[in-house]
């Protein structure tokens, strides 16, 4: 594996360009290179695979990915960081650097472009301060991708692959596990980066579904009351959904749908599945607001 991941290594390019750090960007270039080859290895990257980088910084997992996949494209917003990448990415010819933002980048015109349609994988340490901007933009867009393997805060990785019953479990996570299934890979200290991120990070990898595990007639209003139920997590359903802004039901059409679900009129969110949100949402699309 290249050893641009080498902390000295890392050190000396970031001296040779006098690179100075953006804390805007979240930028946090790993130098772990054990921490490097698992995400490496869970992505399950092949030479038959297009790999999608998100925030390339000097290269580091660039070089890994160049080496396992049979092409990356790697897009970066910090244009100081584009001559670097030209620089230490040279001894590669599978990989196109793309100056941009990712929130703005069309990933399923690029899978069309890069891979003929067919499902592209998403390998990242991503800028933690747009994490969920950028997994629900893959996961929401019409893209074919067949996984995501990323770096994120550790919180959000828990977050994203809790189950019902404990307090990381809410509006993201029933969000994510409707497009992917989660599996953390690796927790992560903040030694494994440079500069050191103030929290700790976990990988986490998301194997997207090709139909949802739950059908909801109305899939809009389905992550509405999922929202609106996660607002104010300790009231009760009833409460919290019952005239809630953006929603058009009263106390007592809620109350009527839990029960005739069989669910206690004093349930929390918290306490349901996904599967059970999709039958309160269409019980609710039944009624008359
Ligand atoms: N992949 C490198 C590594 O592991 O060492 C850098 C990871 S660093 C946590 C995040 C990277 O994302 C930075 O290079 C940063 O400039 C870039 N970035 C931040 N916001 C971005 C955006 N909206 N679009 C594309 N890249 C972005």
């Amino acid at each position: 594996m290249a050893d641009l991941v080498n902390p000295q290594n890392t050190i000396a390019v970031l001296k040779k360009y006098q690179f100075n750090f953006q804390k805007k960007f979240g930028q946090n270039f790993l130098i772990d290179g054990r921490v490097l080859e698992k995400i490496i290895r869970a992505s399950g990257v092949s030479k038959d695979d297009f790999v999608l980088e998100i925030g390339p910084g000097i290269g580091t997992m660039t070089q890994g990915l160049c080496e396992c996949a049979r092409e990356v494209a790697a897009v970066e917003i910090d244009k100081n960081l584009i001559p670097i990448l030209a620089d230490t990415l040279q001894a590669y010819d599978n990989v196109e650097v793309i100056h941009g933002d990712i929130l703005k980048v069309d990933v399923e015109s690029l899978a069309r472009r890069k891979n003929g349609g067919k499902p592209i994988k998403v390998v990242a340490n991503l800028p933690y301060y747009i994490t969920t901007p950028i997994v629900m933009g893959l996961l929401e867009s019409r893209a074919p991708i067949g996984s995501v393997t990323i770096m994120v805060q550790k919180e959000v990785a828990e977050r994203m692959q809790a189950g019902p019953g404990g307090k990381e479990y809410g509006a993201l996570s029933l969000a994510v596990q409707y497009y992917a299934k989660p599996q953390v890979i690796a927790h992560v200290p903040p030694n494994c980066f440079l500069p050191r991120p103030k929290v700790g990070s976990a990988a986490i990898r998301l194997d997207c579904h090709e139909t949802p595990p739950v059908q909801a007639k109305d899939e809009s209003l389905m992550f509405r009351i999922i929202r609106a139920s996660f607002n104010q997590r300790r009231k009760t359903l009833v409460n919290g959904l019952g005239n809630a802004a953006g929603l058009p039901f009263g106390k007592a059409q809620v109350a009527e749908a839990l029960e005739g679900m069989g669910l206690d009129a004093r349930v929390r969110g918290e306490a349901l599945t996904l599967a059970q949100f999709a039958r309160l949402s269409d019980a609710l699309s039944g009624q008359k607001p």
